[in-house]
């Protein structure tokens, strides 16, 4: 059985196939984060959606190119109206911070991308976090968004107001409707109709909008303010130019996706996502965009379709103990409030300290974990109990998975032997269950609790050599869907030259410029500032870091052995206690120093 997916199109369980003819290549476009503030868990949730998706198509042997778009302009406040109402959530954000908008979305899409690596999406991890045709911004599409504007009016599904604002007209597209299964006339129609508006209809939707109070627009026909490079190609995208009656203005939200997944991905497309609130109007008016500007069509049965997605696939929204998420009621969480609360929200120590969560951190995988495990076309029931429970998973799949690295180790030089059958069968059945469960549309739960079994089966099997490195390979694949492993060393050696070498402040300095990145972390900051200085952090900067990774350690025994040498007695105490109380086991030998993780 391959895989199936919940089709909101067509509102059915369709076997996926995707359109490349060998049957490897799969497109997929997933609506990104609106960069005006931090993305909270309900965000999140859509964005994990997407993730399961590119990482289980993967997991099954699909090649996948998936674009996540930034929206930094166009998407406004009122936005469950079709033509939006309320005002530029940016330029709202940057009123309130009295910061230039282009800044705050740089500054938001950057806090975007760390929450982002943190909560493992893959298309920020690796090569793909640093490709812009997979994170367009919509500011940088312009000329594509005008070319799509153009071709709407050159092909009559669109028109010009006398302010210069153009308008999709729904009437010229009978599919209208389709996606969301929404009947037009009983829709709330969209901005209010002013006597200097002249809209045909209250639901025909704005592509292009004039307002001379916003603070990002785009002259259509003169390129001051351009970018050169956007308006060289928007010269070459509509060589006759764009039409005059348009006004200096900004696109609208619907149309950004519309030109971006054109311009990243081909005319064509095998998956779009989003959350459930994202059908209509958003995907809705995609759809009608791009088929007037295009003629897109996907082969379908019946036919052909409309559309120039095959599959829209949309997950369910985000609850907090049973109720929708609430500034006023302290439930609306930011993924940063819940990793690192002591910088946004201190009221959330306490509780999450009393669960036990040191420092009141939670761990991004156990985050991760607690956010992807619903099915995705079910509400998710956020709450504190739930972290709790998707600690518990994590920590078992975590300690199973060192152990079972120390088995490798302990066992290394007394011959590979070979995988015996009860572990064999094991590995086979948790496969099977595990695949089985995400190709019936991603059925999470039920893939989490067959690797959860498998763990349970594998605790009580006594394990060789070589059924120690099966199932430690098995459970890295597995966690290529997953994605909550710490694959880092729990055990190892820093050699004494390594530790030689960080008594030289130049050294410190150097490895500052490596660990820069920690700088956005509220507890590592102080690491890499005492390393800008050419210092070793104290023995305090070390303790207030919430997880002792592999780096964090070589720092530590590094400060200590330094301390050490230089007869500092009583920083040398500080440091050990600090080893000792986070029970890392640390020994001197001749090569170097040993230490073990808990
Ligand atoms: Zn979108």
């Amino acid at each position: 059985m391959g895989l199936r997916l919940h089709n909101t199109y067509t509102r059915s369980l369709e076997p996926f196939v995707p359109l490349d003819p060998s049957g490897r290549t799969v497109l997929f476009y997933s609506c990104g984060p609106t960069v005006y503030s931090y993305a909270h868990i309900g965000n999140f949730r859509s964005f994990l959606l997407a993730d399961l998706l590119a990482r289980t198509l993967r997991h099954r042997g699909f090649d996948v190119r998936q674009v996540m778009n930034i929206t930094d302009v166009g998407h406004m406040t009122e936005d469950h109206l079709a033509d939006a109402t309320g005002e530029d959530k940016l330029s709202k954000a940057a009123r309130e911070l009295g910061r230039d908008p282009f800044q705050v979305a740089r500054h938001f899409e950057s806090m975007f991308a760390i929450d982002a690596r943190a909560i493992r999406l893959a298309i920020y991890e690796g090569a793909a976090a640093g490709d812009p045709t997979l994170h367009p911004r919509a500011t940088r599409y312009l000329p594509e968004m005008l070319e799509a504007i153009q071709r709407l009016l050159d092909h009559g599904y669109a028109y010009v107001d006398n302010q210069g604002q153009a308008y999709f007209e729904i009437a010229r597209f009978a599919e209208y409707g389709q996606l969301s299964g929404k009947v037009i006339d009983e829709l709330e129609p969209g901005a209010r109709v002013e006597v200097r508006d002249e809209k045909r209809d209250p639901h025909d939707f704005a592509l292009w909008k004039v307002d001379p109070q916003h603070l990002m627009q785009w002259d259509p026909h003169a390129p001051d303010g351009w970018e050169p490079e956007d308006w060289a190609r928007l010269e070459r995208l509509v060589p006759g130019g764009v039409d005059r009656r348009l006004a200096r203005g900004f696109p609208g939200w619907h149309i950004e996706c519309s030109a971006m997944a054109r311009a990243c991905l081909g005319p064509v497309i095998d998956l779009h996502s989003g959350g459930e609130d994202n059908i209509f109007p958003h995907h809705e008016c995609e759809i009608a965009q791009s088929y007037g500007a295009y003629g897109t069509v996907v082969p379908a049965p019946e036919g052909e379709r409309r559309s120039f997605s095959r599959v829209w696939v949309h997950g369910r929204h985000l609850l907090v103990n049973g109720r929708k998420m609430s500034k006023r009621d302290g439930t609306f969480f930011t993924v940063r409030d819940l990793l690192d609360p002591g910088a946004h929200r201190p009221d959330l120590i306490a509780p999450l300290e009393a669960l036990g969560f040191a420092g009141g951190r939670v761990p991004a995988p156990v985050l991760r974990w607690a956010l992807l495990s619903t099915h995705y076309r079910l509400p998710l029931n956020f709450s504190f109990d739930l972290l709790v429970s998707a600690r518990a998973a994590v920590q078992r799949l975590q300690s199973r998975y060192d152990r079972l690295r120390e088995l490798e180790d302990e066992d290394r030089g007394a011959g590979a032997g070979a995988v015996s059958d009860a572990v064999a069968a094991a590995l086979d059945r948790g496969r099977a269950r595990f695949d089985d469960a995400l190709d019936d549309d991603l059925d999470i739960a039920a893939a989490l609790a067959a690797l959860l079994d498998l763990v349970g089966e594998l605790n009580v099997l006594s394990l060789g050599p070589a059924d120690a490195a099966a199932a430690r390979a098995f459970l890295e694949e597995l966690d290529g869907v997953v994605a909550v492993l710490d694959r880092s060393r729990r055990a190892g050696l820093l050699e004494r030259e390594r530790m030689t070498r960080w008594r030289d402040p130049g050294f410190r300095t150097a490895q500052a410029q490596a660990l820069a990145g920690w700088r956005e972390l509220v507890d590592r900051a102080p690491l890499v500032a005492a390393l800008e200085r050419g210092e070793l952090p104290s023995a305090d900067e070390l303790a207030a870091v919430a997880d002792l990774d592999e780096a964090v350690l070589e720092l530590a025994v590094a400060a200590r052995e330094h301390a050490r040498a230089s007869r500092d007695f009583a920083r040398a105490d500080q440091l050990r206690d600090l080893l000792r109380t986070r029970q890392v086991t640390v020994d001197d030998t001749p090569q170097g120093v040993r230490w073990r993780l808990p």
